[in-house]
């Protein structure tokens, strides 16, 4: 079985990512990038909001406001603590005096600052009644710019027509700065009818075999700042509808916060998280070396499975015995473990900062 015939999706996002790891921005394309390359981009698969979730994300950040972002740990601030975090002053204060008032009860806003104090990223004390916060260390700008990567390795004419609706949402609503389209190389120059199916404002990359990429299109940078428009429904074209799309606006305060709340998750998660979510404890889960890119392969199958495949439910799952546990694997846990603490590890040290 072919990584086509397995899950051509899957294992091409994997490969993008690695690809944008080491290369972004694409400016660069098609030539080697030092490693640590001076603009460094924090690099996430699926993520997004409920409506929308794309399958590769990428941060441009500040190196100084990365690290900065160090202070609170590897673990994400989710949207009640970004409510409170960002907003704690440097005196002490009590809180709803310091915070702006949330919109939904302030319980909820109590519950994040005991949350923050147990983390240790915020410092709390009673005064009488009275709950009071003082921030450790000041609340980074370190987001520069998010950039939303769609993977379609067979981008023929159909997928291009199934793909441009997701893509004008994208571009109406502007929550990225940039969207792109990541393609297999097919090694003919890209047909304008194709390109006519894909958004002019979404940029086209198509990544070779040899792991080299090339930009057929670049993209227009969207106002990220600005209302964006959300399309809620459109239109079917046939005969008998003559209806309008609808659509709603989304205010640049709620864009400016979802935005924070993806690249936090994109910061806690990495593109390496994919084993978390697999059943690395099956005798049969192994990494599979591809250059420098290490991509999960069923002994059992062999191919490159799936998330949806490797489940609990696979026919073919086996756990692993008990007795590997106790063979001297260098890590606690056996070889499942010890998988997911080389793609923990790696993702670490390709965190920027
Ligand atoms: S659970 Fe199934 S797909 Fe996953 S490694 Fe085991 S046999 Fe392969």
């Amino acid at each position: 079985m072919t990584d086509a015939d397995a899950d051509p999706e899957f294992v091409f996002e994997l490969r993008v990512c690695r690809w944008v790891e080491r290369n972004w921005p694409p400016e660069t394309a098609g030539r080697s990038s030092p490693e640590g390359d001076d603009r460094p981009a924090i690099v996430a698969r699926q993520l997004g909001t409920r409506r929308r979730r794309w399958d590769t994300i990428v941060l441009e950040v500040d190196p100084e406001g990365l690290r900065q972002r160090a202070n609170f740990g590897p673990k994400r601030l989710d949207s009640d603590l970004l409510d409170v975090i960002p907003h704690a002053p440097a005196d002490w204060t009590w809180y709803r005096d310091a915070l702006a008032d949330p919109g939904y009860p302030w319980r909820y806003v109590r519950e994040a600052i005991h949350r923050a104090a147990d983390r240790d990223i915020l410092d709390v004390r009673k005064q009488g009644n009275r709950l009071q916060i003082r921030r450790k260390w000041a609340y980074p700008d370190w987001v520069e710019r998010v950039v939303a990567v769609e993977n379609k390795p067979d981008l023929d004419a159909s997928a291009a027509r199934a793909l441009r609706p997701q893509l004008e949402y994208d571009v109406a609503l502007a929550l990225a700065d940039e969207v792109w389209v990541a393609t297999r190389a097919t090694g003919e120059t890209v047909e304008p009818a194709l390109l006519e199916r894909v958004p002019v404002e979404v940029g086209i990359l198509a990544l070779d075999e040899d792991r080299t990429a090339s930009v057929e299109w670049f993209p227009r940078v969207l106002d990220a700042d600005r209302s964006g428009t959300r399309i809620l429904d459109r239109p079917t074209g046939g005969k008998y509808d003559a209806s309008a799309a609808t659509f709603e606006y989304a205010d640049p305060e709620w864009k400016a916060k979802k935005r924070l709340e993806i690249a936090e998750r994109a910061y806690e998660t990495g593109w390496r998280s994919y084993a978390e979510t697999m059943r690395s404890d099956c005798r049969h889960f192994e990494l599979a070396r591809e250059g420098r890119t290490l991509l999960p392969w069923c002994g059992a199958k062999e191919c490159h499975q799936t998330g949806a495949a490797c489940s609990g439910s696979c026919p073919e799952f086996s756990p692993e015995p008990p007795q590997w546990r106790t063979k001297g694997w260098p890590i606690e846990g056996g070889p499942g473990k010890g998988i997911q603490k080389i793609l923990e590890t790696r993702r670490e040290r390709n965190r920027p900062g």
